[in-house]
């Protein structure tokens, strides 16, 4: 019988089956930040309890840190304060971590990949919902909360329910000016934000087969928005070059036998799934969200849709986000004014991202009204594109080019948005508050469509721009 990547990994990585039905997983791979492990960690020195695997647990700094002025300390005390625990944890409890001394820091889904941390058939576990990235490589990656990250501190282990399998084929090819991020922004569109609960999808179809690790790295990392427990690709000749050569990846002899042991690991051909959805990625133009969850997005060229797109269960969210976010029914998305645009996070912080903002930056300047901030999801980001002139396209046209970190990703550093302000971000969430400023407006989309919004002050079809 045909088995699944994630049977595969799964056996390898079951412990015992609890009396609960649950499995008890061996975690193979622990990534730490500052947000969910102060009370992790206070939880383990109450049961004085070590750290199981330290040699399995890597650290870094991302969620709460400054991306203009990284002195010490903080301006904010609470940044501070969750800086100082994790290094004080990672330094008693032995995790390697990866600050700002190390030229290795940055977000957390970011670093792991690059550094060759996350491999194939791993089990993969961090307390942030974005873990499902790594599943890229070819790993079963699964977001946990801070009491479950004190359980992997502590034992390696976790206890999980195995989710059902649900291929996502992304058939046809893209055209020019469509994105990873198009792609599965319309993967949650049409299966929906809940559509994945109890689900792990499996990313597959020609499009997917050539996407580079990067492109797959941010279809991976938003499958927690379509609510899947994680999203994978099958490990294939693009998975092995891009590991090759990375600081924590396997070397020389060791190399060719673990590429042996990631290729046993992938989906076999006529293995069976519980579901398999067909996506048409010729038909997918760049997309853009106009409400306050991913789901909630059309076509550059389309207008907000009516009210009885949607099912009578999600009326009342639509209602609110027509609201919240000064839209109307039939509105064009083309055009809607922005204040702001983000490059980087998780999502879209990588150099091809930061390639693609840069291609369309280059011609032309930040509209005076708008704020463009453009943050290299990690260190070693930050020094690729340096090394290519980036950055100086990028100040040239009025952008700010900031350090690594999570920055508006998210309103937990000092990078903000402020009162109403509408933002074009490459970013992965645009739940009302989530940049920071309750009643600030967030529109998701590419790298490339957010440089362009940039330089036009409004939402910008970026295919006439790279005409
Ligand atoms: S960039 Fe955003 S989604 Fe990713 S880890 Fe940071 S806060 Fe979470």
């Amino acid at each position: 019988m045909a088995h699944t990547l994630l049977d595969k990994v799964w056996d390898a990585h079951t412990v015992r089956t609890l009396p609960s039905g649950q499995t008890q997983l061996l975690i193979g791979l622990h990534l730490i930040h500052e947000v969910t492990t102060p009370q992790a960690f206070q939880m383990l020195k109450e049961l004085k309890l070590a750290v199981r695997m330290p040699e399995r647990t890597f650290a870094t700094l991302d969620h709460i840190i400054p991306t203009d002025d990284q002195s010490r300390p903080y301006a904010d005390p609470l940044a501070e304060q969750m800086a100082v625990h994790l290094i004080r944890n990672a330094r008693d409890y032995h995790v390697p971590l990866f600050d700002m001394s190390t030229g290795q820091q940055g977000i957390v889904h970011v670093i792991g990949p690059e550094l060759g941390l996350s491999q194939p058939g791993m089990i993969i576990a961090c307390g942030d919902s974005h873990t499902s990235t790594h599943g890229a490589v070819g790993a079963i990656a699964f977001g946990i909360g801070t009491t479950q990250v004190r359980d992997v501190l502590a034992t390696q282990c976790l206890a999980m329910g195995k989710p059902k399998l649900r291929q996502v084929r992304v058939e046809g090819a893209l055209t020019t000016g469509v994105y990873a991020k198009d792609v599965i922004l319309t993967i949650i569109n049409v299966l929906g934000v809940k559509g994945g609960v109890g689900y792990a999808y499996e990313y597959a179809g020609p499009i997917i087969e050539r996407m580079t690790m990067e492109e797959r790295l941010t279809v991976c990392n938003m499958s927690s928005e379509g609510g899947a427990r994680c999203g994978y690709v099958n490990p294939d000749r693009t998975t092995f070059d891009y590991l090759r050569g990375r600081p924590y990846a396997p070397a020389g002899e060791t190399f060719d036998r673990a590429v042996t042991w990631w290729t046993s690991m992938a989906s076999e051909p006529g293995a069976t799934y519980d579901d398999v959805a067909r996506i048409d990625g010729t038909a997918i133009e760049p997309v853009v969200t106009w409400g306050i969850n991913p789901g909630m997005s059309v076509g550059v060229g389309q207008r907000i849709p009516p009210s009885d797109s949607v099912v009578e269960a999600d009326r009342s969210t639509f209602r609110e986000a027509l609201a919240h976010m000064g839209f109307e029914v039939g509105q064009p998305i083309k055009g809607a004014k922005i204040d702001v645009a983000f490059v980087g996070s998780c999502t879209n912080g990588r150099l091809s991202d930061l390639r693609a903002a840069a291609t369309v930056a280059n011609k032309g300047r930040v509209a005076p009204h708008v704020r463009a901030l453009i943050v290299p999801g990690s260190q070693q980001v930050a020094r690729a594109a340096e090394a290519e002139g980036l950055h100086e396209i990028f100040q040239a046209a009025g952008f700010q080019w900031r350090r690594a970190g999570c920055s508006m990703c998210l309103g937990m550093n000092p990078d903000k948005l402020v009162g109403r302000e509408m933002s074009a971000s490459s970013s992965n969430r645009n739940f009302i508050g989530r940049q920071g400023s309750p009643t600030g407006r967030t529109l998701l989309m590419s790298p490339a469509m957010v440089a362009a919004a940039a330089i036009t002050g409004a939402v910008a079809d970026v295919r006439e721009i790279l005409r």
